[in-house]
């Protein structure tokens, strides 16, 4: 099955990041985009570029019936779904390959059953994965309610089954709480979620958020590239990514990748994914897995060497894993600061026109954006727009070259989250690596106060 030509059903850094990929690897690509995106540089880069629709994503990079027109017009052999967006929408995966293109993605089912998170846990459990203690299924009832809480204790968490993006959680801290908070989860999920099914979690007090790459070839075959620290959040959205964890050990490592590669290969899996965990204590717990390429795997990509998404076309064609276990190692360390059009103290968004524009460069600074001068960000979409991604040989030396970097990057005409990551790499805690999830809101709000 040679690929020979990508549709990249995407926007942004990603959708360059695709296109990069491809044109390494003589692949020729085609760019679909909104009427908002026509100036975009990953359409400007594409070999083709088919308009989809108008700006708002419902109309343009979720429509399905012109995605598929593009593909069949253009003669595209496959489709990489970036993130977000259609990327883990089984019924779009399942709709591409009934046309005969390849989708550079995993299985449908697997897609589908994933995107449950009941149904994650469940078939996490199954495969042998440690999970956050918890209701064994969807939560009804109050009484049911009640029950889970009184056997994990309070706080807990109630959490949307078909949840996404950090939304749609609820923290209870006592059972007075617990009649109202369900019923508000319930109805935020339906309107989010248009799924009002919920479950339940232990709120854990303190932990840290650390999630395994891993790769299948579908055929039984699968490896694991190490772990991501995502701890450092707001709102549970990431902020900064780093690999390898600051605080996981090399045997840690070795025994939970080797458990969750292990549920991989048993499961079929095929191509990128993400296991992930909340970690406390020494203990994994794990909470979702993504079925798909993550904005942070850029830190993975500079530890091991490995590329990932030309990893994602290869086994989509058909071909084996690049590498076997044992031939992985992870050197150095690396850290991503994503960087969003927004007021860097209010997070307001601050989409405009970049008036002037200079990318940081020099040794192992690898910066993943759309952005040039003159590009009008429109407003219409996520407010990630640059991702900065710098590598060292230790994590001082990482953290020295990431401030290095941040200060030479010149981004005009609009705020951004830049002096966030500048204040984030001189604090003292940070430089430590002692943080947990709830470190960065806490930072926030002592550095506003
Ligand atoms: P989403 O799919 O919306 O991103 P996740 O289940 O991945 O939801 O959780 C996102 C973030 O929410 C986690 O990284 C963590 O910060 C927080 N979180 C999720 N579950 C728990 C829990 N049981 N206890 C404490 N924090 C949690």
């Amino acid at each position: 099955m040679a690929i020979n030509k990508v549709l990249i059903a995407n926007r942004g850094e990603i959708a360059l990041r695709i296109h990069r990929a491809c044109h390494e690897m003589g692949i020729k690509t085609v760019a679909v985009h909104s009427t908002a995106d026509t100036d975009a540089m990953h359409v400007r880069l594409a070999d083709e570029a088919v308009c989809i629709g108008p700006p708002p994503a419902t109309d343009s990079y979720l429509n399905i019936p012109n995605i598929i027109s593009a593909a069949e017009i253009s003669h595209a052999d496959a489709i990489h779904p970036g993130y977000g967006f259609l990327s883990e929408n089984a019924r779009f995966a399942e709709i591409v390959e009934s046309h005969g293109i390849i989708w550079i993605g995993p299985k449908p089912e697997h897609i589908r059953t994933m995107g449950d998170k009941v149904e994650a846990k469940r078939t996490a459990a199954k495969l042998g994965l440690p999970l956050v203690p918890g209701s064994d299924g969807p939560v009804e009832g109050v009484e049911e309610a009640r029950a889970v809480a009184r056997e994990t204790g309070f706080p807990v968490l109630i959490k949307a089954a078909s949840g996404g993006g950090g939304r749609g959680m609820k923290v209870v801290h006592s059972e007075d709480q617990l009649e109202a908070m369900m019923m508000q989860a319930r109805s935020e999920a339906k309107s989010a979620f248009g799924d009002d099914t919920v479950y339940m979690e232990k709120y854990l007090g303190n932990p840290r958020h650390i999630e395994f790459q891993v790769f299948g070839d579908g055929k039984g075959e699968a490896i694991h590239l190490g772990e991501r620290d995502c701890s450092l959040q707001r709102r549970h959205q990431k902020v900064l990514e780093e690999a390898p964890s600051p605080v996981i050990r090399s045997d840690e490592r070795d025994r939970m990748g080797g458990i969750v590669a292990k549920a991989m290969a048993e499961m079929g899996y095929r191509g990128a994914g993400t296991i992930e965990f909340l970690y406390e204590n020494g203990e994994f717990f794990f909470i979702e897995m993504n079925t798909r390429l993550q904005v942070e795997h850029p830190v993975t990509e500079m530890i091991t060497g490995i590329d990932l998404v030309r990893e994602q076309i290869r086994i989509a064609a058909g071909e084996k894993l690049s590498c076997k276990q044992d031939q992985i190692t992870f050197r150095g360390h690396a850290i991503e600061c994503r960087i969003n059009a927004e007021d860097p103290k209010t997070f307001a968004p601050s989409p405009g026109t970049v008036k002037a524009y200079v990318a940081p460069g020099g040794m192992h600074v690898r910066v993943d954006s759309g952005l040039y001068g003159g590009y009008k960000v429109p407003p219409y979409y996520d407010s990630m727009i640059a991702k900065l991604i710098v590598y060292g040989s230790n994590r001082e030396r990482c953290i020295m070259r990431l401030r290095r970097a941040l200060e030479e990057y010149v981004i005009e005409g609009m705020k951004t989250t830049i002096p966030l990551h500048q204040a984030l790499t001189r604090d003292p805690e940070f430089m430590e690596g002692d943080y947990t999830i709830k470190w960065l809101e806490e930072w926030l709000s002592r550095e506003s106060g």
